[in-house]
């Protein structure tokens, strides 16, 4: 038995508990205790541990220097894929354990992960992370499919049985019309949830709408023979991919940045969260996501990083603290905005990935948390965590696995 005490612990599906101890047994939270021992070491604030609904962590700290260098989307997603073969396996895994390391580190214990290289599942199943390492393709049209699709199987088979695994078609403009349709059928009939990027970028809507521009340009030099080329479909980018059964409740999608109030409508309808990523966004230049619109009509919403190459940390609060800019600067009520953004941080991410058991403590879920110190432990802890949160521990199924600067004693 494990016991964390806090001067608040946000169970993020009931109220906070004031002076109150986590019991954990056999790496499950068994009981919050209203009482603060005086043996039990104690951070300000004890929230789940949180969750990360869109990440790449084999771009790791290696490719720092992409989220400074100022590239407009297309260019610096065609850089990236110019630097995909740069890496030995060795190096991408590598890569996948320093960004694991800054999420300990950050209190995040739980990543929707994007698998480009294959190493990072590996990484996340020996940190113990939860959440669903996603298996990518990306820049594959039907002549490209078949043996896309051998690699593709061949990753999920071999996949450590502690991951969880997905399947990632990377966007409506890297592959093929076809291909979206059959990688969706390979995730349903394994069973697997599906994790796309969607409207992060006009260039996006431009070339599903119509087929042409910067993306039409780019697949064209790569060799790519899209049926969306030149002709495109003449609806959005959420419609089309609706058209192909690829949204649902087993799909959340990252980014949402150019979807429009049919879009989301659509979305909602289907039951598809949306990661957004609002620090990746501005660093590319691809725009604001409609935070406050996501908010007011009610969407299922989650809060991702994205990875080191379009952001200069994996730390959510980073992230929240974006967000929170974004959402007051488009008109949303201060009151109550932390407590929501934390949330979106906890159970909107666990929601995304169809998790029952993480972004929240209760009886039964894993004891995953995260604990911080803040600058003003008598306020309201939603805020004191968003505004001034330091990550002091971090729990990975009841096992400390970073900070422990706290102090020992209860409450005076
Ligand atoms: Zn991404």
């Amino acid at each position: 038995m494990q016991r964390y005490g806090a001067r608040w612990v946000l169970p993020m599906d009931g109220p906070p508990v004031r002076d109150a101890t986590v019991v954990v047994v056999e790496g499950r939270v068994a009981d919050i205790q209203p009482s603060l021992p005086r043996d039990v070491v104690a951070a300000d604030v004890v929230t789940p541990g949180l969750v990360n609904a869109h990440a790449h962590l084999e771009y790791g700290p290696g490719f720092a220097d992409l989220a400074t260098g100022g590239r407009p989307f297309p260019e610096w997603l065609a850089t990236m894929i110019a630097r995909r073969h740069a890496l030995t396996t060795a190096q991408w895994e590598g890569e996948a354990r320093a960004s694991i390391v800054a999420l300990l580190a950050t209190g995040t214990t739980c990543v929707a992960d994007v698998i480009t290289h294959g190493p990072g599942i590996g990484a996340a199943a020996d940190a113990g992370l939860a959440g669903i390492s996603y298996v990518e393709s990306v820049g594959i049209d039907t002549a490209r499919w078949p043996a896309e699709r051998a690699r593709l199987e061949s990753v999920l088979d071999a996949a450590p049985a502690t991951r969880s695994v997905g399947v990632s078609p990377h966007t409506p403009y890297t592959l093929g019309t076809r291909v979206l349709e059959e990688l969706t059928g390979v995730a349903r009939e394994r069973g697997l949830r599906l994790h796309p990027h969607l409207g992060e970028s006009p260039a996006e809507d431009e070339f599903v709408r119509q087929g042409t521009g910067p993306l039409a340009e780019s697949s064209r030099r790569m060799g790519l023979e899209f049926e969306l080329l030149d002709v495109g479909c003449g609806a959005s980018a959420t419609s089309y991919l609706d058209s192909l059964g690829c949204l649902g409740r087993d799909v959340h999608v990252a980014h949402g940045v150019h979807l429009d109030a049919a879009d989301r409508a659509l979305l909602r309808g289907r039951g598809t969260a949306v990661a957004l990523c609002v620090r990746s966004n501005a660093t590319l230049g691809a725009g604001a996501a409609p935070v406050a619109a996501y908010l007011a009509e009610g969407s299922p919403v989650a809060v991702g990083t994205d990875s080191l190459a379009s952001v200069t940390s994996l730390d959510l609060l980073d992230e929240l603290r974006a967000l929170r800019d974004l959402a007051l600067a488009q008109g949303v009520p201060r009151e109550g905005l932390c407590e929501r953004l934390l949330s979106l941080a906890t159970l909107g991410g666990a929601t995304a990935m169809g998790l029952a058991d993480v972004g929240r403590l209760a009886p039964g879920s894993r004891a995953d948390l995260a604990g911080f110190s803040v600058t003003d432990p008598a306020a309201d802890p939603f805020a004191a965590v968003v505004e001034s949160g330091r990550c002091v521990l971090t729990v990975v199924a009841g096992t400390v696995v970073a900070g422990a600067v706290l102090s020992r004693g209860g409450a005076p």
